[in-house]
């Protein structure tokens, strides 16, 4: 496996046509530049400004159904649950609700949603380390597909909410299998070190203890191994376990109807061999194929992350001594994961006349007070002039949902392409919504919450009733 620690070459990054050439939905042409599905992106820079995430629909829905038909494959009972974490947008939820698959949701905020996009509750997963009582509550009383424990005293938290409730609550064991996804230390979730899921070795006890309370009844066991994988091996060996778990509780007399084996699949962010679809679809069915089981996964990153883009212009070019610096308009309060995960992205000119220009190195900034605020270093790309447009790619995924108002900066704008259509699916959020909630206190407060109107500021965690 690669050295994760090592420095990337700039020398080895794709150039800017290889990018493209590896990206089916992505074309250059003469005229419009650079061209999403049928929309050229310089019109939408044009009409409403930068920064702008872009998504495309209909490469969305093709990614989907490719995983679809690899599924399939299998020949196993396998359905898709899409992760609301990787791009929550209500008009991504609903796209992906249409083409029929579930949700995987991490809070009361996902699950409500979900919902609103018109996700069944029937195919809803949730899944988190630290699931909260209201939304444990609502979970339970949508009586949602089921619910992932991580661990033993939530198990027995879901067990008194539930029967308190009247209800019974379907429960799936997550345990963490300890395989190393060979992925970055930020988003690695299955090791033993890890805060997530019920250690392997007090699983089989567990789901005993489980089966024996009020209010819950255990259907399965889960895993979720981590993001970005980009080999096959870790899936091979967490699903070993799992297939190896369920063969030990049935042998001791218990039912495991369901085995959630999490997302994570990678993407190719620099025009990487990664796994397809077709090659987890072979290791579902390998591990899966006689015992006779309902399996899901969970992708995010995969089906979203290379269907948007981040539209930025540049600032300024600034020269020093040595580099070449872009500063362009998006900054890490936009997307966060260069300087969060040290990811690359493919950043690209988008006007016909930038698209052909002689390639020298730049460092890639945004205007933030932060040296993080990095895109990337060294990078070949052609003269840019202020104004210039570029597209930061591959951003559908952990994009906008991990911005942040950070240097008071409002919420980029949100377009959604549809082959030669585009809608604004976000208004870019106007900057005195930025302070619209806060409040100032007054020399006659006394007590806390009467600067606030009542009315409107609830509690995060209201009380237990
Ligand atoms: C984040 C997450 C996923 C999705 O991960 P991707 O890398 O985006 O596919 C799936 N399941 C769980 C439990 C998660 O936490």
């Amino acid at each position: 496996m690669a050295d994760r620690s090592a420095p990337l070459d700039p020398a080895d990054d794709p150039s800017p046509d290889e990018l493209i050439a590896a990206r089916p939905f992505l074309s250059r042409h003469a005229m419009d530049g650079l061209v999403l599905e049928g929309v050229p992106l310089a019109r939408i820079a044009h009409a409403i400004g930068t920064p702008t995430w872009v998504y495309g629909a209909a490469t969305m829905r093709a990614r989907c159904r490719s995983l679809l038909d690899a599924l399939r494959g299998t020949g196993l009972d396998v359905h898709a649950h899409y992760a609301v974490k990787a791009n929550d947008h209500l008009a991504v939820l609903s796209l992906f609700a249409a083409e029929g698959l579930g949700a995987d949701v991490v809070s009361e905020g996902e699950l409500r949603r979900a919902r609103a996009a018109g996700v069944p509750a029937e195919q809803i997963v949730f899944s988190g380390v630290g699931k909260s009582v209201p939304a444990l509550r609502l979970a339970i009383a949508e009586d949602i597909e089921q619910i992932n424990a991580e661990s033993a005293e939530e198990l027995e938290m879901i067990s008194a909410l539930a029967s308190a409730m009247g209800h019974t609550a379907r429960v799936a064991l997550r345990v963490n299998p300890d395989v190393d996804a060979g992925t970055h230390e930020k988003i690695s979730t299955g090791r033993a070190q890890d805060k997530f899921g019920i250690p392997y070795a007090d699983a089989a006890a567990l789901y005993a203890r489980a089966a024996t309370l009020p209010g819950i009844r255990p259907v399965g066991l889960a895993a979720h191994i981590g993001s970005q994988v980009e080999t096959l091996a870790p899936y091979r060996a967490a699903f070993g376990r799992l297939a190896e778990l369920v063969h030990t509780l049935r042998a001791t007399g218990h039912a495991v109807e369901t085995v959630d084996c999490g997302g994570g699949l990678g993407i190719p962010y620099r025009n990487q061999p990664v796994p397809r679809p077709e090659g987890l679809a072979g290791a579902l069915r390998g591990a899966f194929h006689n015992l006779d089981v309902r399996v899901l996964v969970e992708p995010g990153r995969w089906l979203v992350g290379p269907a948007g883009l981040l539209l930025a212009s540049v600032i300024l070019v600034k020269q020093t001594e040595g580099t070449r610096f872009v500063v362009l308009d998006a900054g890490m309060n936009d997307l966060v994961r260069p300087a969060m995960y040290d990811a690359w992205h493919g950043i690209i000119p988008i006007s016909a006349v930038d698209l052909v220009g002689p390639l020298e190195p730049a460092d890639v900034v945004g205007p933030i007070c932060e040296s993080s605020d990095t895109f990337a270093r060294q990078r070949r790309l052609p003269p840019l002039a202020p104004n210039a447009c570029v597209a930061i790619l591959d951003a559908g995924a952990y994009g906008a949902v991990m911005s942040s108002p950070y240097n008071a900066r409002p919420r980029a704008a949100e377009v959604m392409v549809d082959g030669d259509r585009w809608t604004v699916i976000r208004a870019r959020q106007a900057l005195d919504a930025l302070w619209a909630d806060e409040r100032v206190p007054t020399a006659t407060d006394t007590d806390p919450g009467t600067a606030a109107d009542p009315g409107t500021a609830a509690p995060r965690t209201p009380a237990p009733a």
